[in-house]
């Protein structure tokens, strides 16, 4: 089964929004096995919405849409479809109701504005797609031969719902349908992907280690995605029924993590800090943060998880020289004899928030995140980070890559990636 997915909207064409519905769909629908022949986006321009979705009827009979189902003048997306099926528009009570409690409800007023009444027109003989996360609902539109148009809400967050709850039990369906009618026999095949997130190795390097083991792999699509936070590495199974894709991924990730489950702190989107702090968590450790050239960014990953106030007691934003020496206690010798960035002075500002917290574990990074203040001897990229726990320290210094951006994130991942390396040692020295 094949669909084509348009999504809509000036600003996808301006280039002011990335298309992260059209990935979402993407990757959705590919997991139950139904793949997307076509991908458009149009801007907000009704005979430009009806022309890309009457050639994609005409291709697969299958279509998804997003955005422009909004009350504002440049939603054109209902009116525009329900041309191409011929229907007129007609207004539907219970959804005006809906907008009405809504609009009352959220306290924005007392009657909903006309402009907010055109969200209950809808095209003659739709079905309604509840938006149990925002006020716009979706649409699904059938013709006498069984096409389909499919409209979901712009927003990201309301598109991912309405689809979830609604578009998705009715395409498996289809799918499972047309499957059966061509015969197929078991479970249909699915498309499944596992993703393995590595920190503190280069793709390279990962590759080399990999590669000797490719025959284990088997026949699974394996994807390098490097980007700040480390390389992910993505093994798809294509074309199996869920069962066998599920039991050859397993041996596939069994195999990959042998040969470099060093590296591998997690998997799916799991985040670094949240699987520091649990680790954090598990040795009793309450920990504080030094940070230069992350100005907060590292005390900010950490405390964008939930509970992290139960372990994350503070930080030192030492972006001067002086800060590092009157809150921190760098010691002028060290700043003059070594620089600020050095592992020296990433040291003593590890042990000075440390024990000016009381903390048991702190982390702390200097560094030249750029475009300019560099040297021969400490170009841009130069970073410096220490780790002390309970009065072991750790230090290393690196030479990122990347704008100054980039060199901030990759540092405070780095911070991380230490921490969680010296607790893990830490672990096999106490254990008997
Ligand atoms: P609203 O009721 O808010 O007007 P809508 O269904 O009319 O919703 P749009 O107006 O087209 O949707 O888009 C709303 C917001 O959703 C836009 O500001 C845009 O940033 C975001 N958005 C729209 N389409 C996409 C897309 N394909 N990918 C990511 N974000 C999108
Ligand atoms: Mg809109």
């Amino acid at each position: 089964m094949q669909v084509e997915l348009i999504t809509i909207g000036d600003e996808l064409l301006l280039g002011f929004t990335l298309d992260s519905n059209g990935a979402h769909l993407a990757r959705e629908l590919a997991a139950i096995g139904v793949s997307i022949a076509r991908r458009t986006s149009v801007g907000d321009d009704g005979p430009a919405i009806g022309a890309a979705v009457r050639e994609a009827l005409a291709r697969t009979g299958a279509v998804i849409t997003t955005g422009g189902l909004g009350p504002t003048s440049d939603d054109l997306t209902k009116p525009s479809i329900a041309a191409v099926f011929g229907r007129g528009m007609r207004m539907d009570t219970e959804i005006l109701e809906a907008l009405r409690a809504r609009w009352i409800a959220k306290g924005w007023g007392r009657e909903l504005p006309k402009t907010n009444e055109q969200q209950a027109l809808v095209p003659e003989g739709a079905a309604i797609l509840t938006n149990r996360h925002g006020s716009a609902p979706g649409i699904w539109l059938e013709d006498d031969r069984g096409r389909w148009v499919a409209m979901l809400p712009g927003v990201p967050r309301e598109m991912r719902g309405v689809f979830a709850e609604e578009v998705l039990p009715r395409v498996s369906a289809r799918a499972a349908a047309s499957a059966s009618a061509a015969g197929a026999s078991g479970s249909a095949p699915v498309v499944v992907s596992r993703t393995l997130r590595t920190t503190g190795i280069a793709e390279s390097a990962l590759a080399d280690q990999i590669t000797p083991i490719a025959d284990q792999l088997g026949g699974l699509s394996l994807a390098y995605l490097p980007h700040w936070p480390g390389v992910d590495l993505r093994l798809t199974a294509h074309g199996l029924a869920a069962d066998a894709a599920r039991a050859r991924l397993d041996a596939a990730e069994t195999a990959v993590r042998a040969s470099i489950g060093d590296y591998v702190y997690g998997t799916g989107a799991d985040d670094l800090a949240e699987i520091v702090l649990n680790r954090c968590r598990d040795h009793g450790l309450a920990i504080a943060v030094a940070e230069s050239c992350t100005g907060g960014l590292l005390g900010s990953r950490i405390t964008a998880i939930p509970g992290s106030s139960h372990l994350f007691l503070g930080g030192v934003i030492a972006y001067s020289n002086e800060v590092k020496a009157t809150h921190l206690g760098v010691g002028d010798d060290t700043l003059i004899k070594f620089g600020a960035v050095s592992e020296e002075t990433a040291r003593e500002m590890a042990s000075g928030v440390r024990a000016r917290y009381r903390a048991d574990a702190a982390m702390a990074i200097t560094g030249i995140a750029g475009p300019g203040g560099g040297t021969p001897e400490k170009p841009v990229g130069t970073v410096c980070v220490a780790v002390d726990v309970r009065g072991a320290l750790t230090s290393a210094k690196r030479q990122m890559v990347g704008d100054r951006e980039e060199v901030r994130q990759r540092s405070a991942q780095w911070a991380l990636d230490l921490l969680w390396r010296r607790m893990a040692e830490t672990a096999q020295v106490a254990r008997p």
